[in-house]
């Protein structure tokens, strides 16, 4: 007997001549996930499944690479699997009651087995197969009933050149594999927000990339440092990002002795967009990516995000837009980025924060204001960019 864990997929996006693309994304992110775990993984995939095994047979621990799958988006459900040669029901029963006393011993359910046969000339058809095996599961675990119709519990087998059987499955995160929708700029900062925002999209299939904008000395290295975290626990889920480090402490300055203090955060946000939109530019990115929703502070009103959307040609993509705060975080929370978004360090926001923001700010008042950045926005937008430090993150 060998182990191996069979995955099943999710049908979205796989019909059609863009299949082979999917499963080939899907199975590349399993091998890239996998890797961490150990060597010897061996991922195959025959008709509509994927099956990892150890490359050589030998043993391996399955919370291991559970833990590595729930990660994984693309996948439906997922079980622990066991591979046996044909040596009769009467080794087979016994195999797999055992397999089902080890993860089930003291559980009761309703169950029924389910029996496929991709090899036509095992003696029994799928239904006797499954009423004998039924049976002995009964007389192994007396307390459990069997429903056909809606049971708590399938115990499937399937009959190739071996035989395989598997039991308790788990729920795959869904979504489309990484890779498979193209690749966009998320902004980044250190709150509960975007972090969500980029699992969302990243679970769409986009691949990733950041930018932080940071303004040293009045964020801390620790803040940057949060991002970093957060960026990491992000690509836990999306596969690597390029996270690149905006100095954005001399645009602020600017802005901040230069134009109106109620509309700093707008034109602050303008610059965010634009650069973001430039690094997009360099890598290929073709959507920008935020944590905005709608009404959740001055800046991320609907005429706030009119203001900030003009400034750029990408689409901006805000995954949260309709979301209450308590729903986000009720997300952060699953994906585990929301301990390491609530440490307390600064923002480069907070730091220049107004105390009453304009909340439905005029374009062209905007726009007016930052003219009074002429003389020197150029040059310090230039050094900005120049001196970005890029982290790849995985
Ligand atoms: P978050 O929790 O994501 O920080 P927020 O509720 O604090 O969001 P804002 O500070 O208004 O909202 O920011 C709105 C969006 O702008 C963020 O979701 C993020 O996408 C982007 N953003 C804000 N600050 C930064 C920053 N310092 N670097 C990169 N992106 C930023
Ligand atoms: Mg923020």
């Amino acid at each position: 007997m060998e182990k191996a864990v069979i995955i099943k997929y999710s049908e979205i996006g796989v019909k059609g001549k863009n299949r082979h693309l999917f499963e080939e994304a899907l199975v590349r992110r399993i091998e890239d996930v996998l890797s961490k775990v150990g060597d010897g993984f061996k991922v195959t995939r025959p008709q509509g499944r994927i099956f990892v095994e150890s490359e050589d047979g030998s043993d391996f621990d399955f919370e291991d690479v559970k833990e590595a799958l729930l990660k994984v988006f693309g996948i439906q459900e997922f079980a622990l699997c066991h591979v046996t040669k044909d040596d009769g029901t009467e080794a087979l029963a016994k195999e797999l009651v055992d397999f089902l006393k080890e993860q089930y011993e003291g559980e009761v359910f309703s169950f029924k087995v389910n029996t496929r046969r991709a090899r036509k000339n095992y003696p029994l058809e799928s239904m006797e197969l499954s009423a004998l095996m039924g049976e002995k599961i009964l007389d192994a675990f007396p307390e459990w009933k069997v429903d056909v119709h809606d049971p708590e519990l399938i115990v499937h087998i399937e009959i190739r050149d071996k035989i395989n059987y598997y039991a308790k499955s788990y729920q795959g995160l869904r979504g489309l594999p990484n890779g498979t929708g193209g690749r966009a700029m998320l902004l980044l900062s250190g709150g509960i927000d975007s972090p969500v925002a980029g699992y969302m999209m990243a679970k769409r299939g986009i691949v990733l990339d950041a930018v932080y904008f940071h303004a040293p000395p009045y964020t801390s290295e620790r803040a940057k440092q949060k991002v970093v975290d957060l960026a990491k626990q992000v690509a836990a889920y999306s596969g690597e990002i390029r996270l690149h480090v905006v100095n954005f402490t001399d645009i602020q300055l600017a802005i901040y002795e230069k134009c109106p203090h109620d509309e700093l955060t707008i034109i602050m946000r303008r610059y965010m967009m634009r650069i973001a939109e430039d690094f997009a530019g360099q890598d290929g990115a073709m959507a920008l990516i935020t944590g905005e929703s709608v009404g959740q502070v001055a800046s991320q009103t609907i005429q706030s995000l009119n203001c900030t959307n003009e400034v750029c040609k990408l689409p901006v993509f805000r995954p949260l837009i309709g979301f209450d705060k308590q729903d986000i975080i009720d997300i952060s929370q699953q994906i585990e980025t929301y301990e390491t978004s609530i440490l307390p360090y600064e923002d480069c926001c907070t730091i220049f924060v107004a105390k009453h923001p304009v909340t439905k700010p005029r374009a062209e008042r905007i726009r007016a204001s930052e003219r009074k950045l002429d003389d020197v926005i150029d040059e310090l937008y230039k050094t900005a960019i120049e001196t970005t430090e890029t982290i790849v993150i995985n």
